[in-house]
């Protein structure tokens, strides 16, 4: 039973986030909002309540994070997402960041090649009710050709090499935000399409992020 609880505290403590958020550089109105809205305490253990709405990364098993706020915030708003874009998200994990784009109104597909991960966030986004989002079990490095183009592609875990299907699936035009690296650190790279032979590449802040692994886990 998934339960959902958002009290005046919980709101009182994501206010106090998003003012940290800004702080710390976050811009776009639409992204501190959408965090604002969503309760992320539904996305941690019960155990870790109490810090939901502190900026850090925390477990939510198989080895995963669910990525810092400000991670989470940074990469959304270098997609400058707009209501209807087409987003494919690599690595679901808790299903945060794809509910924060769902929020925001784009149409998320999102896939997670850990088969635990998947099933449990299914129940919960199911739970809260996002119609658009759709959620597959399945190797990110191979993308989801069946919706593709994208307007949008988002890699939210560290990414050793661009994934040359990735690149195929994304839209002319098209934004992808991904870290990579295979070392400590990851740095952000912001990637638009800007002819099918012709990539632009700007490079942002470094990160850390848990590794993008080929194949499926069970
Ligand atoms: N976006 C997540 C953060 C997830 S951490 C959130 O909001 O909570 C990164 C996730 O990427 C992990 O769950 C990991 O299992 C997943 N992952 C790693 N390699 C992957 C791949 N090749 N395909 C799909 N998911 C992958």
């Amino acid at each position: 039973m998934i339960k959902l609880d958002d009290n005046y505290r919980h709101k009182g403590l994501r206010k106090q986030l998003v003012s940290l958020l800004r702080d710390k550089g976050i811009k776009d109105e639409r992204v501190l909002d959408a965090i604002n809205t969503l309760p992320r305490h539904y996305f941690l253990d019960e155990a870790f309540m109490q810090t939901a709405y502190t900026d850090v990364a925390f477990q939510i098993g198989q080895g995963q994070t669910i990525s810092q706020p400000y991670t989470v915030a940074y990469q959304t708003e270098l997609l400058q997402i707009q209501k209807r874009d087409k987003v494919l998200e690599i690595g679901t994990g808790s299903g945060y960041q794809a509910c924060i784009l769902s929020i925001m109104g784009a149409r998320v597909y999102t896939i997670e090649r850990q088969k635990k991960l998947h099933d449990k966030t299914t129940q919960l986004i199911e739970a809260l009710n996002l119609s658009n989002i759709r959620q597959f079990y399945g190797d990110g490095f191979e993308g989801k050709a069946t919706f593709a183009p994208f307007d949008k592609i988002l890699i939210t875990a560290a990414a050793p090499e661009i994934p040359p299907k990735l690149l195929q699936q994304l839209k002319i035009g098209g934004i992808m935000v991904i870290p990579y690296g295979e070392g400590v650190d990851q740095i952000m790279l912001r990637l638009t399409k800007v002819s099918e032979r012709e990539i632009e590449t700007e490079e942002f802040e470094n990160f850390k992020f848990v590794p993008m692994l080929k194949g499926l886990a069970r």
